[in-house]
């Protein structure tokens, strides 16, 4: 593979190298750069195109240095470059960074979830999701992507492995997917020789300055070539979306369209985050076959995996003598309780670091606030305090492990307010309060060696149905106890606006490690408050009952760290606009690494609500 790749590259070389050396003739002298947040590199180096495809490292490219398998997980900044005079210059350029890009993540295998609605024509609401596919897997960053995994073939072998249940499905996730193609615009073959660029304007993404390229593949330059439009930010040169599809399609078959957004996690660096992909024409007169929305993310490029972090805390651990007065042998009970709580953390800790655990952070500040209203209004008193953790997911779900409960992303962003927030996580509590999560199986430690890919086949909080009703019952004893008990009429609505979709939207409602909020197209959690609060009625706008997935959660992409979104009110002004537990396109205000603004551009989506839980 690698001696393959290397003859292209030298092939390659032949071809550019005048015009890297017209490059270079015609720079002006080299100028310090302020803009880098971490130049690292003489500002002395010239861009020089060619170079950037050399096989051997030169000292002028700390990328290179960033794809050997060095013991740090952190990635080189690139080298500063002079400022471009001409266009030309700055295609070189951001030609140069993309095969920096490629080169810098090829060794990461980042996880990529795509959850995908087929649409329908609703003549009250418009396209309204129909039913859904949901892919979860790793994305190997230094594999070709497979040009054959295009739709027909792609969607047909999913559904039926999909059917197959979900222990296979992790394993079909893993393959390479059509959906994350656009992580790059071309991988192996993206220079002039395949491609014509042409400059269209400036604009700005956020608060960022970007160069907008349109970009056409040359002709003969093969099939699948990416076609669409670039925007490059103006101080590394750096393409941060891309938008567009790929051309010509096979016979028989087509690509999707998508909309490829990068943030800047790292200095130097933009990372490919989210894709948007849609297709489907719901215009009068039109017979499309083919109607969706997808959304991909991709997260987990810095997964730690023990290491470094792990010895400091063994050398901590060494050092620390218990000396408090309290110090005695565990009594049998107390030593039951260390055991389940080893469990649990062996559980938390195996699930963050298979990319599915945000860590610990801002969002789960806003869930404790909630649980705690429940613990202290119904005088609850566990000996160990509640914890809460973020499932990085899209499926809606809840479960606990001993005293800590989960909450996958996508439940955050769909739930309508509050008291929608504490009923479901008020389930989870009555299951602990309960002692329904004494299971310590996961305290022995051979029981956590297992890969990646093979979590879900490993792990699994369901609970069996007795326990479920009982929850159940609890939870709605603690609401009616609770701050929440005048709001439960929301909670009421966002069990009807679930039931709503419930068919349609199988896969969102598959959970893959708690017992499921439906099942068989039937909402079964917290039923009994499931006839609460007023009938379901689209045409009012000023009844949401759930919200579009997305607008609520932000995950960095390159940390996993989780926060809230923050969005300005717009206004909803008709029933379409409320597009519960819908797909919609992402569009991040990008600033730059290290900026004044958040580090995280929030993938915002087009939202229609401002409440937060925890407001
Ligand atoms: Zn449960």
């Amino acid at each position: 593979m690698r001696t393959s790749n290397w003859i292209l590259t030298a092939a390659l070389l032949v071809t550019v190298s005048a015009a890297a050396q017209q490059a270079t003739d015609s720079q002006p002298p080299a100028q310090p750069q302020a803009t880098d947040a971490a130049q690292t590199a003489q500002p002395s180096q010239q861009p020089a195109p060619a170079q950037a495809q050399q096989p051997a490292p030169t000292a002028s490219q700390p990328a290179d240095a960033a794809t050997q398998p060095a013991p740090a997980a952190t990635i080189a900044p690139p080298a500063t470059v002079a400022a471009p005079t001409t266009m030309d210059q700055v295609v070189n350029l951001f030609i140069e960074r993309e095969h920096g890009l490629i080169k810098a993540l090829a060794t990461r295998t980042p996880v990529v979830e795509t959850y995908l609605q087929n649409l329908t024509a609703d003549p009250q609401l418009g396209p309204v999701p129909s039913e859904d596919h949901y892919f979860l897997g790793r994305l190997d960053m230094g594999e070709n992507i497979d040009r054959k995994d295009y739709l027909k073939e792609q969607e047909k072998s999913m559904q039926q492995r999909l059917l197959g249940g979900f222990q296979k499905l992790y394993k079909v996730q893993y393959q390479p997917m059509g959906f994350s193609w656009m992580v790059y615009a071309d991988r192996t073959d993206f220079d002039r020789e395949h491609y014509d660029f042409r400059y269209v304007r400036r604009e700005f993404l956020g608060d960022v300055r970007c160069l907008v390229f349109d970009v056409t593949p040359k002709p003969k330059s093969g099939r699948g070539r990416f076609l669409g439009r670039l925007w490059v930010e103006d101080q590394g040169f750096n393409i941060v979306r891309l938008n567009g599809t790929y051309y010509p399609a096979p016979r028989n078959s087509y690509f999707f369209h998508m909309d490829s957004w990068r943030l800047n996690l790292i200095p130097g660096y933009w990372v490919p985050s989210f894709i948007y992909s849609e297709e489907g024409d719901f215009s009068a007169g039109v017979k499309s076959k083919v109607a969706f929305k997808a959304q991909t993310r991709i997260w987990g490029y810095d997964l730690k995996k023990g290491g470094k972090d792990d010895e400091l805390t063994n050398i901590r651990v060494d050092s620390v003598q218990d000396s408090s007065a309290t110090a005695q042998d565990a009594s049998p009970l107390q030593a039951e309780r260390v055991w389940q709580q080893q469990a649990e953390d062996n559980v938390v800790e195996r699930l963050t670091s298979a990319g599915l655990l945000a860590p610990e952070g801002d969002v789960d500040h806003i869930l404790q606030t909630v649980v705690n209203n429940l613990e202290v209004t119904n005088n609850i008193d566990l000996p160990r305090p509640v914890r809460t953790r973020v499932l990085l997911t899209a499926p809606l779900e809840t479960f606990s492990v001993g005293n800590t409960i989960v909450i996958s992303r996508g439940l955050v962003d769909v739930l309508p307010d509050e008291a929608s927030l504490a009923a479901v996580l008020s389930h989870e509590l009555a299951h602990i309060v309960l002692g329904h999560n004494l299971g310590s199986k996961y305290a022995f430690n051979d029981r956590m060696l297992f890969s990646d890919d093979a979590t879900y086949q490993n792990l699994g909080f369901k609970h069996i149905p007795e326990e479920e009703t009982a929850a159940d019952k609890k939870a709605v004893e603690f609401l009616k106890n609770s701050p929440y008990a005048q709001k439960l009429d929301n909670v009421g609505l966002f069990l009807k606006a679930l039931q709503q979709r419930a068919v349609s939207l199988n896969a969102l409602l598959t959970t893959h490690l708690g017992n499921p909020l439906a099942e068989g197209g039937q909402v079964s959690r917290l039923s009994a408050l499931s006839t609460q609060g007023p009938a379901l009625d689209n045409s009012k706008l000023d009844q949401i009952a759930a919200l579009p997935l997305g607008g609520r959660v932000k995950v960095n992409p390159w940390d996993d760290k989780a926060e809230m979104v923050k969005t300005a009110p717009v206004a909803i002004t008709s029933a379409r606009d409320k597009m519960p537990f819908e797909v919609t396109p992402f569009f991040p205000r990008l600033a730059r690494y290290g900026g004044n603004a958040a580090p995280v551009a929030a993938p915002t989506t087009a939202t229609n609500s401002t409440q937060n839980p925890g407001n």
